[in-house]
């Protein structure tokens, strides 16, 4: 699979991916996903991202308190 911001070829992973969803953060672990080598772009597959969707509208996930570095990007 291609990239589809930059077209280098992507590299399949498994791991931690972060998803926002209607403005809601969700940290996804032991996820396979694809990702880009040179800019970074991740892409989960139809499949995998259904699924996510699915257990997301079935709450079928834990909540829990992560510490997130948080960057304040106001610089010149
Ligand atoms: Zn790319």
């Amino acid at each position: 699979m291609k990239c589809a911001a930059c077209h280098n070829e992507m590299v399949k992973k498994k791991g931690e991916l972060d998803l926002r969803i209607e403005g809601k953060l969700y940290l996804v672990r032991n996820v396979f996903y694809e990702e880009c080598p040179a800019c970074g772009e991740k892409v989960l597959s139809p499949k995998v991202s259904q699924d996510l969707f699915r257990k997301i509208k079935d709450r079928k996930f834990v909540e829990k308190t992560v510490k997130i570095p948080v960057l304040d990007g106001t610089y010149g």
